[in-house]
């Protein structure tokens, strides 16, 4: 099946792009990078054996979206391309409803135009808001906090409305919870641009030496060790759910719209991380717990109930092994 990847050369659509390839789906990766570099393809293309196709492109130009879908015969889209910085967003919120409302609006118009009606969206958990309850589950409300939430939850909004409107959509709307670590090979991985704003990647600076310490933000959240609790998924997991949902937007049963979280049920604390890390590294993480901040709740971890039993998929890496192929992945991403 040939599949289109926007967002494709980024840190999850890249590893994506790995797993679809490997069981023989043809992938094409449309990306503006402005957020990746093109030099993922070549890597890609290490791992892979030969280089995926890139258009160079954004999501908001409906032309050349219709033209790739027809070119390539794509039978199914997944929808990375987007922003995805929460302080970003509240800085800058039409540039996040722009890229992410407007430009899904602008990618299911080429779809519709070109009978491609099989998506798969990148959502995340941060449309549930601060946690009613634990574990998440996709019937908790959804209440977004900040513009990047309110963007994503636009969007399945949007989709499931389009889903109402034409029974021929399918569609899946997959809640990340946190994803971390980066393929085994080392070649791909996240590369934040400046300080990252993310847990992992910043703790795999300090390591490196090119941060002096950590910043835990908060010790006195009702967690077991008083830092905050997230459902941290390695990307490789997260790229199988990818292929599951596909998968099952290929049943029979599987027209309209569903949302599935993505996460592997367990809460790690912060200094359960950095410790992992240590082990995984072998290096020391200096840290200072420093004030709470702004908008980030205790915990937070997912029910993937309904991803295994519907989608028949479960994440399988625990947090040492995430740790290690983040590690593995800041020493090559260094020297790219
Ligand atoms: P990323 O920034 O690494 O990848 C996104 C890619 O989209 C980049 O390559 C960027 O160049 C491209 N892009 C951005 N705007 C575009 C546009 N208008 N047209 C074409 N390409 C565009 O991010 P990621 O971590 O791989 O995230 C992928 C998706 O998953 C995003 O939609 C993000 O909101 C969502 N998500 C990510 C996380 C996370 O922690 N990484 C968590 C939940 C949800
Ligand atoms: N965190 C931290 N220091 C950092 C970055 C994050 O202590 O420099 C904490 C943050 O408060 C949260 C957890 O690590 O408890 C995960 O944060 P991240 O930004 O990675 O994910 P999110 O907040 O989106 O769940």
């Amino acid at each position: 099946m040939s599949i289109l990847l926007t967002g494709g050369v980024g840190y999850i659509g890249s590893h994506a792009a790995v797993t679809l390839a490997q069981i023989g789906h043809k992938v094409v990766l449309y990306d503006n990078l402005s957020n990746s570099r093109a030099d993922v393809v070549s890597r890609l293309a290490r791992i892979l054996g030969h280089a995926p196709v890139l258009i160079e492109g954004d999501v908001r130009d409906t032309e050349l979206l219709a033209q790739t879908l027809r070119t390539y015969s794509v039978s199914a889209v997944m929808h990375f391309a987007g922003l995805k910085a929460v302080g970003e967003s509240v800085a800058q919120p039409l540039a996040y409803y722009d890229n992410n409302v407007t430009g899904t609006q602008c990618l299911v118009r080429a779809m519709r135009r070109c009978g491609v009606r099989k998506l798969v969206f990148s959502s995340s958990a941060t449309v549930y808001g601060e946690p009613q309850y634990l574990p998440l589950d996709e019937k908790h409300p959804t209440h977004a906090v900040n513009p990047y939430g309110r963007s994503k939850l636009h969007v399945e909004e949007m989709l499931s409305d389009l889903a109402v409107s034409d029974a021929d959509w399918r569609i899946a709307c997959l809640r990340y919870f946190n994803p971390v670590g980066a393929h085994s090979s080392g070649l791909i991985g996240e590369d934040p641009n400046g300080t990252p704003n993310n847990l992992m990647p910043y703790i795999a600076q300090v390591a490196t030496g090119r941060r002096d310490r950590l910043s835990v933000f908060g010790g006195d959240y009702d967690t077991p060790d008083g830092t905050g609790v997230r459902d941290y998924i390695h990307v490789t997991d997260l790229a199988d759910g990818h292929l599951a949902a596909l998968n099952f937007l290929g049943r029979d049963d599987a027209a309209g719209w569903h949302a599935f979280n993505l996460g592997t049920g367990t809460g790690h604390s912060v200094l359960e991380v950095i410790q992992a890390f240590e082990r995984a590294s072998g290096m020391n993480v200096p840290y200072e717990i420093v004030a709470r901040r702004p908008g980030d709740v205790a915990s937070s971890y997912a029910s993937s109930d309904k991803a295994r039993q519907i989608l028949g998929w479960q994440a399988g890496v625990r947090l040492d092994e995430m740790c290690i192929s983040a590690w593995r992945w800041q020493q090559h991403c260094a020297q790219l």
